[in-house]
């Protein structure tokens, strides 16, 4: 099992192609210190997405290592690794399930009410309760129809439920109104606040707000730094 301690994450001269022949991430290294948040930014197809995926082992790695508080992932359970770690994806994929037992998704401790919050908190409250049959309505092929960004906020209700020590978000790229997104970063700052987060960043709001910036160019860190305006 991860004995987690207090968040630290390194990537050290992480690699890793998804097909032989085409390497996506070259040597990859740096450190998330404990409580900080790192932005992600860099063209399409430059591999953001890709250190989501690997810190949260939908794949391994095949060069370097990735640490959690100085262990590294590959050799943890990963039931034990998922369970400090809520990742919200860039295109979020609800379960064939009602619209409450998404957001419940993994907490089946919490109440219909715990439920509820969480979604106040990610701002889909209202949308869900415009269906008829609200929390109940189910999602599937003739379920409930979301947009992208509606979705991503489903998943972002799940995560604050989950209340985990790592944040990995991958900001959706569909445009949300400013006040909306205004909204969302205020609840996730609650929740991310003492927790570590990687957030692949869209939006300039977002990155002025974290302490360190990754520059991603080709599956390489061509920059890093912070802003500084705090
Ligand atoms: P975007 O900003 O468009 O989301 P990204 O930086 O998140 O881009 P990644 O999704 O990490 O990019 O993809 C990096 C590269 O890996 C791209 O060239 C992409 O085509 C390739 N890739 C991504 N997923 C897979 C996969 N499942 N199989 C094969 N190649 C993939
Ligand atoms: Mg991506």
């Amino acid at each position: 099992d991860l004995l987690f301690t207090e968040g630290r994450v390194d990537f050290q001269n992480v690699c890793f192609s998804y097909t032989a022949g085409k390497e996506i991430l070259s040597e990859v290294s740096f450190t998330v210190m404990p409580g900080q948040t790192v932005a992600l930014v860099g063209p399409s197809g430059s591999g953001k997405s890709t250190i989501i995926r690997l810190l949260f082992r939908f794949y391994d790695v095949q060069g370097g290592c990735i640490l959690i508080d100085g262990q590294d992932i590959s050799k943890v359970k990963q039931n034990s690794l998922r369970s400090y770690i809520g990742v919200v994806p860039q295109d979020t994929v609800l379960f064939n399930d009602n619209i409450r037992e998404n957001i419940r998704y993994g907490r089946i401790s919490a109440s219909d009410q715990e439920v509820e919050e969480a979604a106040v908190a990610a701002d889909i409250h209202h949308k869900i309760l415009s269906f008829p049959d609200g929390y109940d309505t189910e999602v599937g092929e003739r379920g409930l129809k979301l947009s992208g960004g509606e979705k991503q906020r489903v998943a972002i209700a799940r995560t604050i439920l989950k209340s985990p020590r790592i944040i990995l978000l991958d900001e959706a790229t569909s445009a949300l109104d400013s006040q909306t997104e205004c909204n969302i970063q205020a609840s996730l700052a609650k929740v991310c606040a003492n927790h570590t987060t990687l957030v692949v960043a869209h939006r300039l709001s977002t990155i002025i707000k974290a302490d360190q910036i990754l520059v991603l160019h080709d599956g390489r860190i061509a920059e890093q730094g912070r802003i500084n305006i705090k």
